[in-house]
């Protein structure tokens, strides 16, 4: 690294914010307690930031309690400005936010701007929609009453966020949150705080009224979370994460009923028919494989080719990512960061020796690389067998795991043969078939042809356990919004 990006990277982990906000102030944690962000393409520490206590869980809650009625008085054309600065100060910060970004998750810089660009679109997306809150009013089907149907924020809403898009898993939630009325305690993950913490700054330097959106960094999100999930004052839970830690939060919002959206994990089919443009196949199982270097849950996770065109499938796709250049993503060229973690290494790791076991070719990659950081080379197996441990499991790294299939209702069997209900993609060009599957396939969403779905002005979620509700769309905000319905007599 030459000595200016040695010092443009100082200057940027100095610029973030690395305190909790909690009523518009940047505060330390009790006891000033921290704790520190690694650099997962080498493993060293970037920066400390504080580590919340339970007791500073609940002065953010209290806080996004205090500011609810005003917040949602608030005029809409306000609330949306303030969006729409908050979408423009995104951009005008391209460079320093993507940066940041690559520091604390890995992914290659222009990986990292296209995340901040998506991030801002919800801004924008949900600058409009504030002010399109609508309601009703009906004549009660036996006629004289009337009904007037109106639309309120739910309330107080605590917002829990992985590490894979730290900044865009928020603003799809932080968006609508805004654009509803509603104010916010959020938690990003304890891997990935800085873009969340940025963030923060922004929607202050936006005119973001105190104690509207808060934020709690911390490292033992149970101990700080499950109190408030349980105290019943915030009334929602927006949640992106794990299948796993979904259901033990969905248990703890039972206790008070509070309303809940789970954008959880996925195990994507990605379906190529022997009709389908063969190039265009590759180029989508590219852009839905090896995005955010497999750490998505949109990721394809199993791709099955049909028979009589798999191993020219496999062969091309091997061409394309095995010349993916590898390394830290603040690398002009580089297109293949690390993975997030250790544990994420070890993981992925295992899951290849696994399929290898069991049958599995490797047509590139296979392993990870020699030296420091979390790296994976990118890597295509072939003939992987339905029992591999990778067809029930998110692999979540770059990892293509090729299944052939001989006929379309086999493969929609296997493709559904999973609790799992995220999304999956298709590729043919027969319009019939292509319907059919799409109708077919128990996923919240289909890329018909194209391998990447998400959209802030489409309605993204999943169905089985991948999850409740959707975000984004038109939708996306009725799930900070309640119905209040309010019976009217007329003489
Ligand atoms: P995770 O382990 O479930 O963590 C997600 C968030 O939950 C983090 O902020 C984590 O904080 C927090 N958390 C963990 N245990 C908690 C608890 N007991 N109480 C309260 N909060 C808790 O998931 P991840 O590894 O960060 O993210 C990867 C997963 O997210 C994958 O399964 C992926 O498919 C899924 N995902 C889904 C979508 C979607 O839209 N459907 C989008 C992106 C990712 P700490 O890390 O600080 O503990």
């Amino acid at each position: 690294m030459s000595a200016h990006e040695v010092d443009r990277e100082a200057a940027v982990l100095e610029a973030v914010p690395t305190q909790l906000l909690v009523g518009g102030e940047w505060r330390d944690a009790e006891a000033g307690a921290t704790f520190e962000v690694i650099d997962p393409s080498t493993g060293r520490v970037l920066c400390t930031v504080a580590d919340a206590s339970p007791a500073d869980g609940v002065a953010a809650l209290d806080a996004a309690v205090a500011a609810q009625a005003d917040f949602a008085a608030m005029p809409p054309r306000e609330r949306s400005d303030i969006l729409t600065r908050a979408f423009e100060l995104l951009h005008e910060r391209i460079d320093d936010l993507a940066l940041l970004m690559t520091l604390e998750m890995g992914k290659p810089l222009a990986e990292a701007k296209g995340e901040i660009t998506y991030a801002a679109e919800f801004f924008r997306h949900f600058a409009g929609e504030a002010t399109r809150i609508s309601g009703g009013y009906q004549t009660a089907p036996a006629g004289g009453a009337r009904f007037l149907i109106a639309k309120q924020p739910v309330g107080p809403c605590l917002l829990i966020t992985p590490w894979n898009f730290p900044m865009a898993m928020g603003t799809r939630k932080i968006g609508p949150a805004i654009a509803a009325g509603c104010t916010s305690v959020i938690k990003p993950a304890h891997q990935t705080p800085l873009s969340m913490l940025a963030l923060g700054q922004i929607l202050i330097e936006a005119g973001l009224p105190e104690g509207v959106v808060n934020i709690v960094t911390a490292q033992r999100s149970g101990e700080v979370m499950e109190p408030l999930i349980r105290s019943g004052r915030a009334r929602k839970l927006s949640f992106t994460g794990s299948t796993k830690v979904g259901k033990i939060l969905l248990e703890q919002c039972a206790d008070k009923v509070l309303r809940t959206s789970m954008e959880l994990g996925g195990n994507a089919p990605f379906i190529v028919f022997e009709d389908a443009d063969l190039d265009e196949a590759v180029s989508g199982a590219l852009a839905a494989k090896m995005r955010n270097m497999g750490e998505a849950c949109t990721a394809a996770n199993r791709i099955y080719v049909h028979e009589s065109v798999a191993e020219e499938f496999g062969q091309k796709l091997a061409e394309q990512m095995g010349g993916m250049p590898v390394g830290r993503g603040t690398e002009d060229g580089v297109r293949v960061g690390p993975l997030i973690d250790q544990a994420a290494q070890d993981k992925v790791t295992e899951l290849v020796a696994d399929a290898v076991d069991r049958g599995a070719r490797v047509v590139t990659g296979g392993s990870a690389p020699e030296g420091e950081g979390y790296f994976f080379t990118p890597t295509v197996l072939t003939d992987v067998s339905r029992e591999a441990r990778m067809g029930s499991e998110e692999i979540f790294g770059p990892v293509a795991a090729i299944t052939p299939f001989s006929t379309e209702e086999e493969v929609i069997a296997a493709a559904n043969d999973t609790p799992y209900g995220l999304v999956a993609y298709v590729f043919t060009n027969d319009l019939r078939r292509s319907l059919r599957v799409a109708e077919a396939l128990e996923t919240g969403m289909v890329g018909l042809n194209q391998g990447v779905v998400s959209n802030p002005a489409a309605p993204f979620g999943g169905v089985k356990e991948s999850g409740l509700g959707r975000e984004g769309g038109d939708t996306g905000i009725e799930e900070f919004l309640e119905t209040k319905y309010i019976g009217i007599a007329l003489a």
